[in-house]
């Protein structure tokens, strides 16, 4: 047989995707397992916006749409990104996607060349580096540090650039570390992006979910000489609990809106209809139902803070956004489990915890940052006291 695709035989497959469909997988066979591995929020989606999803079906609003989503819903995000963000859009600046990660791979194929460089600060979202790749691209990985609360100084970034730098991807708040960038951290990035005529790739999909007393979340789009040079990724499975449905967007400057139709008008034609009549009602509601929800995550997260913290070995910060909590397990490598196998990475930690108690979570690895894992607090509280439990049991039994 002549070879398969060297694109994507290079790339990595998505390890928060397999770690979550492995403990749904073991979960429906009947073993005991408790997840805080996939970031997706326990609660059901809105009933208002299930009605929505219902009469889009009983309307018989059920077929083909225009490439870029439908005119009403584009409108919704148009006026969502001016109410929120003080973002000015037109509609046609707006495509509706297959989920916030199909709005950064649309927005990837609309700015990408083979060769091109585009700079991702590390821990990344797993996604980032491997669309990248696939694309041709070439992920140039920035070291962030736990002393900044792993936020990218523009200092940091302007040494990543080189003539072949294209783009960089920002994620605020940030997938796995909970980081919510500060103002005038943005506004360093924002200055080195605009003098080394870079685009931007913002993806803003937890920006709902910040807890600093102190500082807001800004978008990075909003910063001067940003508006034109931003593609701004967000999305409704997180903020209205609505994984499943796949509703994102992208907003863009009006030629690389134009590109992206293009594409998706050859590749997925649009998103599904009735997803998007669901997305325009959740667009339209009055934000408290994400606000109870934030305040509950910020519960939740000082209740895992609190236990995990306290168990031997293991050190992590309290973070200001997302629903991630990232901890630092280095000091447990080359302790040996019960049954004399010594740890010596994140992947063997996780999986140890998997076969032994039960539990699943994230090694630092898929972020590319080793040393860590990750805990998603998207669960309940009494989910979150199990893991809790079966964390600290797995850790006390390495000797
Ligand atoms: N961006 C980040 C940072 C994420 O963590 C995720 C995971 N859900 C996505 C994008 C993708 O979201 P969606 O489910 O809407 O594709
Ligand atoms: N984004 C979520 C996570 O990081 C869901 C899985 C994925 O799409 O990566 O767990």
């Amino acid at each position: 047989m002549k070879n398969l695709s060297e694109r994507i035989l290079n790339i990595a497959p998505s390890l928060t995707v397999a770690v979550d469909t492995l403990a749904k997988k073991l979960k429906a066979e009947g073993k005991d397992i408790v997840s805080l591995g996939a970031g997706e929020p326990d609660w059901d989606t809105p009933l208002e916006v299930q009605n929505a999803g219902k009469a889009a079906i009983d309307e018989g609003k059920t077929r083909y749409t225009a490439p870029q989503g439908i005119l009403e819903v584009r409108e919704a995000v148009a006026e969502k990104l001016r109410r929120e963000n003080g973002l000015e859009y037109a509609p046609e600046q707006i495509i509706m996607t297959s989920g916030a990660k199909h709005a950064v791979f649309n927005s990837l194929l609309a700015i990408i060349n083979p060769g091109d460089e585009v700079i991702i600060p590390e821990p990344y979202w797993v996604t980032y580096p491997e669309l990248v790749k696939l694309l041709g691209g070439v992920p140039v990985i920035v070291h962030t540090r736990v002393e900044n609360d792993f936020q990218m100084s523009g200092e940091e970034l302007a040494k990543a650039v080189t003539p072949k730098t294209k783009a960089v991807i920002l994620n605020n708040p940030t997938n796995p570390t909970g980081t919510l960038y500060s103002e005038d951290v943005l506004q360093d990035i924002a200055k080195v992006i605009v003098e080394n005529d870079l685009y931007a790739v913002s993806d803003e999909i937890y920006e709902h979910f910040s807890y600093s007393d102190s500082f807001r979340f800004k978008s990075l789009a909003s910063f001067e000489g940003m508006l034109q040079r931003t593609l701004v990724i967000n999305g409704l499975s997180k903020s209205h609990c609505m994984t499943g449905w796949r509703t994102g967007y992208v907003a863009a400057p009006k030629e690389i809106a134009k590109l992206i139709a293009k594409a998706q008008g050859q590749t997925t034609h649009h998103p599904s209809n009735i997803a998007q009549y669901a997305a325009e009602k959740a667009l339209k509601m009055p934000l408290d139902i994400v606000y109870k929800m934030r305040d509950e995550f910020r519960n939740r997260r000082d209740f895992l803070y609190g236990k995990v913290s306290k168990v031997p070995g293991v050190s992590l910060r309290v973070p200001n956004g997302a629903f991630y909590l990232f901890a630092d397990i280095s000091k447990l490598f080359g302790k040996k489990t019960p049954a004399g196998k010594v740890i010596s990475d994140s992947i063997e930690f996780c999986t140890y915890l998997l076969e032994t108690v039960g539990l699943a979570i994230v090694p630092g690895s898929a972020f590319g940052r080793e040393g860590y894992v990750r805990f998603s607090y998207a669960a309940s509280m009494e989910t979150l006291a199990a893991a809790a439990e079966r964390f600290e049991k797995g850790v006390r039994a390495l000797q």
